[in-house]
C-alpha cells in the first residue's frame, strides 16, 4: 500500500547478469519468461491493432533497444489474437528516418510487424488535444492517438535538458508530433524545448566559426550559412539539435528545466488520457545507458553498468524504479562517469547534466500519471 492507503503499482524486474551458459539465463531468455507471466492481456484484447513505440535511433546512435527484444513483444502480442506494428514519430525527414530504422534492423523481416512512422512520412500527421500548462494544445501522432492500446518499449539513458530518459520522457516527446500539419511548431514537440524562446539565436561570428556542424545537424535542412551569415529558415522545428551540437556555443535559446520538465509531463499525460485505464504497458531498458538521448548523431560509452528490464503499466513507477536501480549500479570508468570524481549521489545522469532526472518524475506523479511508491517483483532466474 501507498501512504495514502492505494495499492502499490507492480513493476516486474529481470536482471541483466547472466550465471549460466543456458538460453533461459540470459536477458533475452529472461525477458521471454517474464513476458509469458506478464498479465499482458490485461491491457491488449484480441483483434485490436497496437502501436509497440520505441526510439528508431540515429545514424550514430546505435544503443537502441536491440531488435530480438522487439521482436518477442510483437510475438506475445500476436499470441493474443492482436495486430502489433512498430513504430515512432518523425525526428528527422520521414524517409531517412524509416532508412535508419531498416538499418537498425527494425524491420518486417526481424521483428515481424510492419514498421510505421506514427505521425506519418512527413511528420505531421497528428490530432490536436489539449494538454493543459505549460504548453497548451499539443498534436498527438494520428497512429498513437487512434490505438485502442500500446506498449511502450524505452531505451533508458541521459538527457540534456531533462537529465535521464525513460517512459514519461518517451510518451512526451514521441508520442507528440514533431511537425503538425494545422499549428506550426507550438503545437508539436519542438514546444517543450523551446517553451521560453522562439528560434534559435546565433550569438554571431565569433564566437561562431562558421564550422557548418549545425548546418549538417538539423534534421529540416532549415540553416543556411553564407556570405559569413548565418540563418534559420521558417522549416525550423524546434528540436534543439543544433544547439546541442555547436561546438562553440554559438547558438542560444533561453532555458528552464523546471519548465521544461513540467512539459515533459503535461505531453506525457496528454498522450496517456488518449487511452483508456491500463491500456499502455512499459518495458524499460537499463542497457548501454549512454549519457546522451538517442536522437543525437553520436553514441558515447555507457555511463553506468547494464541493469536489466523492467516491465508494468504505470509510467511513474516504472520510471522510479529506474532511476532507484541506476542509482546503485556501479559507474563505468573511462566515461562520463569519470566526470563525478568522488560522485556519492544517487542520480548520475542528473549529476552530469546538472539537473535531478527527478523532476518530470514527480511532475507526472502530481498529474496523476502515476506513482512514485510502487512493489518491485523480481523474477526469478528461468535456470536455477
Ligand atoms: S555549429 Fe556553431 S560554430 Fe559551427 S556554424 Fe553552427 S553556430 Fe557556427
Ligand atoms: S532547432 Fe536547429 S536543428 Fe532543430 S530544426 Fe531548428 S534549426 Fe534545425
Amino acid at each position: 500500500m501507498t501512504r495514502d492507503g492505494a495499492h502499490r503499482p507492480a513493476v516486474w524486474f529481470t536482471t541483466a547478469r547472466a550465471h549460466r551458459f543456458d538460453y533461459r539465463d540470459s536477458l533475452l531468455g529472461r525477458f521471454e519468461k517474464m513476458l509469458g507471466a506478464f498479465p499482458l492481456g490485461e491491457s491488449v484484447a484480441e483483434e485490436e491493432v497496437v502501436p509497440v513505440k520505441i526510439h528508431f535511433g540515429s545514424r550514430g546512435a546505435i544503443q537502441t533497444i536491440r531488435p530480438p527484444f522487439v521482436a518477442l513483444m510483437v510475438a506475445a502480442l500476436k499470441s493474443l489474437g492482436a495486430h502489433p506494428f512498430v513504430t515512432d514519430s518523425v525526428r528527422m525527414l520521414g524517409h531517412e528516418y524509416l532508412e535508419i530504422a531498416n538499418r537498425a534492423g527494425y524491420n518486417q523481416s526481424a521483428l515481424g510487424a510492419p514498421v510505421l512512422l506514427a505521425d506519418g512520412i512527413f511528420g505531421n500527421d497528428s490530432i490536436e488535444v489539449d494538454a493543459g500548462e505549460p504548453v497548451g494544445t499539443q498534436c498527438i501522432a494520428s497512429a498513437i492517438h487512434d490505438a485502442p492500446s500500446m506498449v511502450v518499449m524505452s531505451h533508458v539513458k541521459g538527457h540534456i535538458q531533462a537529465g535521464f530518459g525513460g517512459a514519461i520522457k518517451h510518451l512526451a516527446m514521441g508520442g507528440v508530433c514533431s511537425h503538425p500539419r494545422c499549428g506550426g511548431w507550438e503545437k508539436g514537440r519542438g514546444r517543450a524545448h523551446f517553451t521560453l524562446g522562439t528560434i534559435p539565436n546565433w550569438k554571431g561570428a565569433p564566437p561562431c566559426t562558421l564550422c557548418g556542424t549545425c548546418e549538417r545537424h538539423c534534421p529540416m535542412a532549415a540553416i543556411t550559412i553564407a556570405r559569413r551569415a548565418w540563418s534559420v529558415s521558417d522549416d525550423c522545428w524546434r528540436c534543439g539539435r543544433c544547439i546541442s551540437a555547436c561546438p562553440a556555443q554559438a547558438l542560444h535559446t533561453p532555458k528552464d528545466d523546471g519548465l521544461f520538465q513540467r512539459a515533459l509531463a503535461a505531453q506525457a499525460a496528454a498522450v496517456m488520457r488518449t487511452f483508456g485505464p491500463g491500456k499502455v504497458v512499459f518495458a524499460n531498458f537499463l542497457l548501454e545507458m549512454q549519457p546522451e538521448c538517442d536522437c543525437m548523431d553520436i553514441c558515447d560509452v555507457p555511463m553506468v553498468q547494464n541493469v536489466g528490464v523492467l516491465m508494468g503499466k504505470d509510467p511513474v513507477a516504472v520510471d522510479a524504479a529506474s532511476l532507484a536501480l541506476v542509482a546503485k549500479a556501479p559507474l563505468l570508468k573511462g566515461s562520463r562517469a569519470d566526470a563525478l570524481g568522488a560522485y556519492e549521489g544517487r542520480d548520475p545522469f542528473g549529476a552530469v547534466h546538472l539537473k535531478s532526472s527527478w523532476g518530470q518524475v514527480e511532475r507526472a506523479a502530481e498529474l496523476g500519471l502515476g506513482s512514485l511508491e510502487y512493489e518491485l517483483l523480481e523474477f526469478p532466474f528461468a535456470a536455477r
